[in-house]
């Protein structure tokens, strides 16, 4: 789960993490009050919504402006007018695809004077089983290129859970950012707290793109993106209450209302598997048939015939799906209750796509014998390799 850049700032707070001042603001009477409580010279309007690259982002509206979602204010007026271009129109940055996205919030926030923009990362690393910190002197820009292109101006530091943090763990990272005097301490600090909110919230990521060295030489986190663990979210309700529904994709939503894992992509097979082992195994053997899936779908271990159904709306919903993979393994599901499922999904839903159904496993006969005597248009495959060719084949006879 991700959450906004003002509420992961009010993070930052709570753990002594230094970050200017701000406040929120849901519409441009509140922008102004905003501004108003913050000293000026300088303040920064930024658009609030779940992608980065904001800053370099591109409105769609032209009466949005051609400034970007970041943008710094002179005065009190020039925070009312960037609000009232940004609020509502729609913005594109390169993490949010061409769709862009609706900037329904923003954050009106102290501006910094800046002499460095370096980089700082904390996430959960599996191959050491232990929090990673990702730190660089070129912060600011893309941390991809660099990197791509420069590696070597990247470090990376792991903390081990049994020791935690450790006063050299910050001073490593100090020397790596190339910090001096007083700013070392400060790193150390920064880190430590760091690492205590990343542990104590279950984060599985944190990204702080720009941390800047002040022309007054402090540190301070200027970006917050945040991402929490899902499935240690049943202990942080107050991470929960900062959920913003209209961020995330509807049909991610709307399948997890039905504890269906699902995820949304970008290619036409529709894919409706059980298991997550078995979910990623099709969309692989898709791809080796030269196709592409269009979303991920693990009804789960012992799914009843109305998930099925469900998960089948789900699928449909999609207007770029053009054939449907059915691929089921029936250990403690029962294959005949999937054919049943399938078949409900189909008479109710009037599937005009092809639709391949792979059975295998417990009551496979039976299973199979419903799907036939259903009298619809399901295509039965034998095994993962004949199931993909069969999809793929009927894509190609469509186009
Ligand atoms: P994004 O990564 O989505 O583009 P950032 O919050 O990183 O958004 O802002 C983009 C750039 O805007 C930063 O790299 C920094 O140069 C500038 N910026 C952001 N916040 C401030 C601030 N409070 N004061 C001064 N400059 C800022
Ligand atoms: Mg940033």
């Amino acid at each position: 789960m991700n959450i906004h850049e003002y509420q992961a700032k009010e993070l930052y707070r709570a753990y002594g993490v230094p970050t200017p001042n701000g406040f929120a603001a849901f519409s441009v009477a509140e922008a102004v009050e905003a501004a108003k409580k913050l000293p000026g010279p300088v303040w920064v309007v930024k658009a609030q919504i779940h992608a980065g690259g904001r800053g370099k982002g591109k409105f769609l509206e032209a009466s949005a402006g051609d400034k970007g979602g970041v943008r710094l204010a002179k005065s009190i007026d020039e925070v009312k007018e960037f609000a009232e271009q940004m609020l509502g129109k729609t913005l594109v940055t390169v993490q949010t695809g061409n769709a862009g996205r609706v900037v329904n919030r923003l954050y009106i926030e102290d501006g910094s004077a800046i002499d460095r923009e370096l980089y700082l990362s904390a996430l959960v690393d599996r191959s050491t089983s232990r929090v990673a910190f990702i730190v660089s002197q070129a912060g600011g820009m893309n941390i991809e290129d660099v990197a791509h292109e420069t590696p070597e101006k990247i470090h990376t530091l792991t903390i081990d859970p049994a020791t935690g943090y450790q006063p050299f763990h910050g001073r490593k990272v100090a020397f790596a950012l190339g910090l001096k005097g007083d700013q070392v301490k400060a790193a150390g600090k920064l880190v430590e707290n760091l690492y205590r909110m990343v542990v104590e919230k279950d984060m599985s990521l944190l990204e702080i793109n720009p941390l800047v060295v002040t022309k007054d030489g402090k540190l301070i986190c200027l970006d917050g993106k945040m991402n929490f663990d899902s499935n240690a979210l049943y202990r942080h309700p107050e991470i929960v209450e900062l959920r913003d529904l209209g961020e995330e994709d509807q049909t991610e939503i709307e399948a997890s209302k039905h504890d269906l894992a699902f995820v949304k992509l970008d290619g036409n097979i529709g894919c409706l598997v059980n298991g997550a082992g078995l979910a990623m195994a099709t969309m692989d053997i898709i791809k080796l048939y030269g196709a592409e899936p269009a979303n991920f779908l693990d009804v789960g271990g012992g799914a009843s015939k109305e998930k099925v159904r469900e998960a089948f709306k789900i699928i449909l919903a999609d207007p770029s799906v053009k054939g449907i993979l059915v691929n089921i393994f029936g250990g403690i599901m029962r294959c005949d209750i999937i054919a049943e499922g399938v078949i409900a999904a189909a008479r109710e839903m009037d599937i005009k796509v092809p639709l391949v159904v792979r059975l295998e496993g417990t009551n496979v006969d039976l299973g199979k014998k419903i799907l036939k005597e259903s009298g619809l248009k399901i295509i039965p495959a034998d095994d993962l390799a004949d199931a993909a060719k069969k999809i793929t084949d009927e894509l190609k006879q469509v186009a």
